[in-house]
């Protein structure tokens, strides 16, 4: 089983995939995690993409595409993945689905969680004061919610078309979320 967890930034995705991750053993694969986890290192790509996600833009596709490629052998050990945070473009959804029928496989899920901007902008204050997180400050989230609505966005179209998408209420309770997950995924399985 793949999944991709859809949302604007702050929507929940990875909590809830973390969750999925303790539930049912599957792979996490979070760009975002993967990119901090590169600045925090030092390395040349953190080094790239430092300053783009401090901003709040998107970093170029084929960085993105190349950390998720080289994740999808451990994804399919696993039995499935949860794609956190990617596919955020076109380019990268049509790599997506290019790498994984190139392995036999397919995404089989895309679950949306709606979050309203309010909400987001909200949690967000809320996050920065807790964890400082550069990228959470006022003038950063709304450029990632601007990067959401023009670029991720469109592609609930594209998902919506293949008959793989279904939405959650993501202003719920969070073990509300999370159940109402899980029965979306024993009801396809
Ligand atoms: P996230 O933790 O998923 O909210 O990601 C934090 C930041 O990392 C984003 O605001 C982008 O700058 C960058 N990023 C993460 N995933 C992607 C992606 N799939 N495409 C482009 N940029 C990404």
């Amino acid at each position: 089983m793949n999944l991709v967890l859809f949302g604007p930034p702050a929507a929940g995705k990875g909590t809830q995939a973390k969750r999925l991750v303790a539930i049912r053993g599957m792979v996490q694969l979070s760009t975002g995690d993967m990119l901090r986890a590169a600045i925090a290192a030092k390395s040349p790509l953190g080094n790239i993409v430092g300053q783009i996600i401090e901003r709040g833009d998107l970093v170029p596709d084929a960085l993105v595409i190349e950390l998720i490629e080289h994740r999808l052998d451990e994804a399919e050990k696993a039995g499935g993945a949860i794609f956190d945070g990617f596919p955020r473009t076109e380019p990268q959804a049509q790599a997506l689905d290019s790498m994984l029928a190139r392995r036999g496989q397919k995404i089989d899920r895309v679950i949306r969680l709606k979050v309203e901007d309010q909400a987001l902008l909200d949690r967000v204050a809320k996050r920065f004061v807790e964890s400082g997180r550069p990228d959470d400050n006022p003038d950063s989230f709304k450029v990632r919610l601007v990067a959401y609505n023009q670029q991720t966005a469109p592609l609930l179209d594209y998902y919506r078309a293949s008959g793989k998408l279904t939405e959650v209420d993501g202003m719920a309770a969070m073990d509300a979320v999370t159940a109402s997950i899980d029965q979306i995924l024993l009801a396809g399985a």
